[in-house]
């Protein structure tokens, strides 16, 4: 599985690049910049350990290529002895870095290429060194650095054809350019060809493992980025199903969550628990003087007047059905509650709006309070809200416009 980078808010554009990218022919094994820096950024760390064990696979190789100068070659062995363990340990130390490192994306594409073209020069160096009857043979070991580069080392595709390409001309050319009196056609020619199909087989091989890598790739992201765009409009979702429209404050269904909530932590930690119920004053007859229009617009002044003076951390505030708002305040003592609930009280007064069928000529609301420290089982949530209920039915029959109490432990409202 590829690692995953973060998505980023350019999510949309990029699932476009995908979809197109997808649609797209897959023959040019390149994408749109964006895309392929991250495709190169998920495969980077998988391409360093390939490129690690392509270190230890290289000692391997080079003992076998020793084998090979010993028997057609023997004129130049301890040339050969040299340069290919020699070569050994640079690549041993290029890998080590690469580790050690933090490379670009395309470093380990570059250090196998460097790799395979290195030890095919080496392959050419010391065939123009010998005069063995043996030699054109030194050829044929180009077919296993071709196949080594290209299925195990396995560099980009493109990076791959060019190095190949590279190889197959220098290997052509120092086979037919040997002198005359060694030029076998019978020998060379077979050596050329295995060689070519070798080169043609990986790069095939290559071509299709990398259309499937990058092709697996675009899915995956394309998988990531629509489980992301999901998740934003589930949480997008979940918001509005717990907002009032018309006041934006939140609705029930969220105060009654957030409430048992409240609740749950209370009751862990013994803390103060403050419900206060609270209700416009004579709003049917607002809402028949001034129109509805004017009623919801008097509704929402209400709802910022209370959300001013509630804004605590932690706290809720809600609109709990049509005139009728919630709050609860936790960790507050009983004597900050009271003040809280006269002050808000206070705050829809000072809001002066005309309410000409109310005593009081204005705008103002009532304020049923239950509050206390939470422990116990034998009261529950609900109780606390009917508490809270009946202190605000008392508070309407005391005249409107003022703060009643409820007695938590009993649960009943208190005048
Ligand atoms: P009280 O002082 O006893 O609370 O009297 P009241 O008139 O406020 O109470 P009542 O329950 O009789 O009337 C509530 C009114 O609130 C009735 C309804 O038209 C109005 N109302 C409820 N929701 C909305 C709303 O979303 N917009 C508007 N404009 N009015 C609403
Ligand atoms: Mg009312
Ligand atoms: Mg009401």
């Amino acid at each position: 599985m590829l690692p995953s980078s973060p998505l980023s808010t350019d999510e949309p554009t990029l699932l476009t690049q995908v979809d197109e990218a997808l649609r797209a022919p897959r023959r040019l094994l390149s994408f749109e910049p964006g895309i392929e820096r991250r495709f190169r950024d998920a495969s980077r760390r998988e391409r360093l350990k390939a490129t690690q064990l392509a270190g230890v696979l290289m000692s391997a190789f080079m003992c076998l290529f020793l084998l090979a100068d010993h028997a057609m070659t023997p004129d130049v062995f301890t040339v050969a002895l040299w340069l290919r363990l020699g070569f050994v340990a640079v690549v041993a130390l290029l890998t080590a870095l690469t580790f050690k490192w933090n490379v670009g994306r395309r470093a380990p594409d570059w250090q196998a290429v460097g790799i395979g073209l290195t030890i095919v020069g080496l392959n050419l160096y010391l065939l123009s060194l010998s005069t063995s009857p043996l030699r054109q043979l030194v050829l044929l070991g180009s077919a296993l650095v071709i196949l080594y580069l290209n299925v195990i080392l396995r560099p980009r595709f493109q990076l791959a054809a060019l190095a190949t390409g590279l190889m197959l001309v220098a290997l052509t050319f120092t086979g037919v350019s040997l002198p005359e009196a060694l030029l076998d056609l019978r020998l060379l020619l077979p050596v050329l060809a295995a060689i070519f199909a070798t080169a043609s087989c990986s790069l095939y091989f290559l071509y299709h493992l990398e259309a499937e890598e990058r092709h697996n790739y675009l899915m995956s992201l394309r998988h990531r980025l629509l489980r992301t765009r999901l998740a934003g409009i589930n949480a997008k979702l979940d918001q509005l199903a717990r907002l009032d429209p018309l006041t934006l404050l939140a609705n029930r269904r969220h105060a009654d969550e957030h409430l048992g909530q409240l609740w749950q932590r209370a009751q862990h930690d013994h803390g103060h628990l403050a419900v206060l119920m609270m209700d416009i004053d004579h709003f049917k007859a607002y809402n028949d003087r001034h129109g509805h229009p004017a009623g919801d617009a008097c509704l929402r002044a209400v709802a910022q007047a209370l959300k001013h003076d509630l804004r605590r951390a932690g706290d809720l505030l809600a609109r709990y059905g049509g005139e009728e708002f919630i709050a609860v305040l936790h960790d507050v003592p009983p004597d900050e509650a009271l003040k809280t609930a006269e002050r808000i009280v206070q705050a829809v007064r000072n809001l002066n709006a005309a309410h000409e069928d109310s005593p009081s000529q204005r705008v103002t609301i009532s304020v049923g309070l239950c509050n206390g420290q939470i422990g116990g089982g034998e009261v529950s949530v609900q109780d606390w809200v009917a508490a809270a209920d009946q202190a605000l039915y008392d508070a309407k029959r005391s005249g409107r416009d003022c703060v009643r109490q409820a007695t938590a432990r009993q649960g009943q409202a208190a005048a």
